[in-house]
């Protein structure tokens, strides 16, 4: 048996070592590319979501390399997730692709069937298995915390590039990485190089959130590689998606104490129900993000996503409340890198300037209070935000 997945950003990194360490022969499809792209988007039904596509393309790619089954993640739901595993498993029959697939649906509906998968994909001594999965989440964490400083750094760095390029070649390290503690070793080896990066003394002068459908907000071919691009026009990128964390809500149920999406919380009054995808945690890191001082929010989503449609149609209710700057993003395979570096300068230019305004505005109001401490001005600008 030779197992392949769908990619998704740095999930090849943490897939790849769970299904090693429970004993299979796998086979990571080549990185998403354009060519990845054509090919989904060649066997796919137009109107089909883009991750879909993109994953029906790593799945043909992956075959080219010899992969003869397909793990998977389903899903459950008012949108489409709920079959499509079911369409592509179609399509790859009627295109003479022959694959077997074994698809996860969520734990907490379907335990008993997830058992059964993981008995009949198992290889080794469960103790050595589940150590395999414990290696793994450790490396999904790893890759996390990195990626978290990479993203801090990229608006400062005195020569862009450095930091990704230090953290690409991370990735590769902890995929050889057999133990905690060398995941470890490397974890500490990379942040001393990443503190080493020379800065630019200007530094970052804006803070973005990115929220939106996880495929979108995590895989770089997808978004066009949206968080560079943001670095290089010297804005810090902060989100609430990350690898560890999904895994933790979604297959541990949140049993480690992460800081997770607490949508019930946040997403009241805007949204007050799940509506598929991650629509309700869009909503919610929305309102997070403006109580803590991000000066706007970018929504990633794929053309016709129900879920991130929903949350759209409440994003302006929470931009007029929290007083934050929403810019929504279609994705699909049409859209050019041009029509978006165009729209994130536009972007980035509105919020240098509203920036500006406010900061100035706190100048005066300081200068007409006289002899007014500048630890009560701050304290009043945060009251004002956290409204
Ligand atoms: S969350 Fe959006 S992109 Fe994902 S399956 Fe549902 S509708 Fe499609």
């Amino acid at each position: 048996m030779k197992v392949t997945f769908p990619h998704m950003g740095h999930l090849w990194l943490v897939l790849k070592t769970a299904l090693e360490g429970i004993g299979l022969e796998v086979v990571v499809p080549p990185p998403c590319t354009r060519r990845t792209l054509e090919l989904g988007v060649r066997h796919a039904p137009e109107s089909a979501c883009l991750p879909l596509k993109v994953n029906l393309g790593n799945f043909l790619e992956a075959k080219e390399l010899g992969a003869d089954t397909i793990v998977m993640a389903g899903g459950v739901g008012p949108c489409r997730i709920g079959y499509y595993a079911q369409v592509q498993r179609e399509i790859l029959r009627d295109i003479g692709c022959d694959y077997e697939m074994v698809v996860f649906e969520p734990p907490d509906v379907h335990f008993s069937e997830v058992w059964n998968k993981v008995k009949y994909l198992n290889r080794r001594p469960w103790q050595e298995g589940v150590r395999g999965v414990i290696l793994a989440w450790q490396k999904a964490c790893a890759v996390d915390s990195l990626e978290q400083e990479v993203q801090r750094l990229r608006p400062c760095e005195a020569k862009p590039g450095q930091a990704d390029a230090i953290f690409q070649r991370a990735l590769w390290e902890l995929d050889g990485a057999g133990s905690r503690k060398e995941v470890k070793k490397i974890v500490k080896k990379v942040q001393g190089e990443l503190a080493a990066i020379p800065r630019n003394p200007n530094g970052p002068v804006l803070r973005v959130g990115i929220v939106g459908e996880i495929y979108t907000v995590l895989e770089p071919l997808v978004n066009l590689n949206i968080e560079r691009r943001l670095g290089a026009l010297g804005v810090e990128v902060v989100r609430g998606l990350f690898l560890s964390r999904w895994i933790n809500d979604n297959l541990f149920k949140s049993l480690l104490s992460l800081p997770g999406h607490h949508p019930e919380k946040t997403a009241p009054p805007f949204l007050n129900h799940f509506v598929g995808g991650h629509g309700w945690e869009s909503v919610g890191d929305t309102v997070t993000f403006a109580r803590y001082g991000c000066d706007g929010v970018i929504q990633l989503a794929p053309l016709t996503c129900m879920p991130e449609i929903v949350a759209h149609s409440v994003m302006p209710a929470v931009q007029e409340a929290r007083g934050i700057p929403v810019m929504t993003i279609y994705l699909d395979e049409q859209t050019g890198e041009a029509g978006l570096q165009t729209r994130l300068e536009a972007f980035v230019d509105m919020l240098r300037w509203q920036k500006g305004r406010k900061e100035g505005f706190w100048k005066t109001r300081g200068k007409r209070w006289g002899n007014v401490p500048e630890a009560r001005i701050t304290e009043r600008r945060s009251k004002e935000q956290a409204r």
